[in-house]
């Protein structure tokens, strides 16, 4: 039978919007002496906005909207989103696509207009053999590349700007005496680390496939003093948070499947909540015990 206290301790928990899935979670997050976080969606708003875009020659703005749009209305991607939005705004129709595949950590492959288009990073293009212009690789932005039959198009500029209660999640951890603080994402390695430095995480780890981010934590996972939790919002996310000590699912913006999977689920936008839930372990091990 669960003791008493740890009834108190998930109500008090729950009334600050962060929902342990049993008193076995409050306990082992008492443990955790190592936090990793998503970047996207977890640690930045996660809704991006499309800052401008770049047509090849030959190809005209509207047509490289329309085809980015289009494709990415089979996606449920923070990208997609403002892709869709972005062609809204700018009141470019959308077309019909079949054969479509996401291409988790690369973006999505569809036929439209009986041509096949790719539609993600550079990463995409280069396994579909696509060439593409050198400057690309240079941006240090999150880019959405496009190809029409084997031929690049173009590309747009999307950008994501962190949470403001971000700081605040690394310097109450850090208050909590957890200093191993790490970074993971499928983005860019400049993007990351750039973010990671305005928040003081030394530890940022980007161009990771969904199968790199689970190949991380198996390597933390190894040595035996590390107690990881790891916090994430994505579908991606998924396979982590069931790898981790603990894994925390940002309810907000998050996904079914990572809030179904996680054993601690945060009702705010607010990454700090992390530090809340440790709290409330500690205080609850202190009455319990
Ligand atoms: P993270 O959540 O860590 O940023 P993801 O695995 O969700 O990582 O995505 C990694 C990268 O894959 C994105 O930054 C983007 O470049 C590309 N990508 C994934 N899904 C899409 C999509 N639907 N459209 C365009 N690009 C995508
Ligand atoms: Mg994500």
């Amino acid at each position: 039978s669960i003791p008493l206290g740890y009834f108190g301790g998930i109500g008090a928990a729950s009334r600050l919007g962060v929902l342990f899935k049993g008193g076995n979670y409050l306990d082992a997050i008492t443990q955790v002496n190592t936090v990793v976080f998503d970047k996207t969606g977890t640690l930045t708003k996660g809704t991006f906005d499309v800052q401008s875009c770049q047509a090849q020659p030959g190809v005209t703005e509207e047509k490289l909207i329309q085809l980015a749009a289009s494709a990415e209305r089979n996606s449920t991607h923070p990208i997609a989103k403002a892709i869709i939005s972005y062609a809204k705004q700018r009141d470019i129709e959308l077309i019909a696509t079949t054969d479509v595949t996401e291409i988790a950590g690369h973006g999505l492959q569809a036929t439209m207009d009986g041509t096949r288009v790719l539609v993600g990073n550079t990463r995409l293009l280069t396994k579909f053999g696509i060439e593409y212009p050198d400057e690309l690789s240079s941006i240090v932005d999150t880019i959405v590349a496009c190809a029409i039959g084997t031929k690049y198009a173009g590309y747009l500029l999307l950008s994501d700007t962190l949470k403001e209660d971000a700081v605040n999640a690394v310097k109450e951890l850090k208050a909590l005496n957890i200093n191993n603080i790490q970074i993971l994402s499928g983005d860019k390695q400049a993007i990351v680390t750039n973010f990671a430095e305005k928040l003081g995480i030394t530890q940022a780890y980007g161009d990771l496939l969904p199968d790199g981010k689970v190949k991380h934590i198996e390597a933390l996972r190894s040595n035996p003093a590390n107690r990881i939790a790891f916090v994430g919002d994505g579908i991606n996310d998924a396979p982590v948070l069931a790898l981790s000590h603990v894994g925390i699912a940002m309810g907000g913006l998050g996904s079914d499947a990572a809030i179904e999977t996680a054993d601690v689920v945060i009702q705010t936008d607010q990454p700090s909540r992390v530090a809340t839930a440790i709290h409330a372990g500690r205080q609850t091990r202190r009455i319990v015990w």
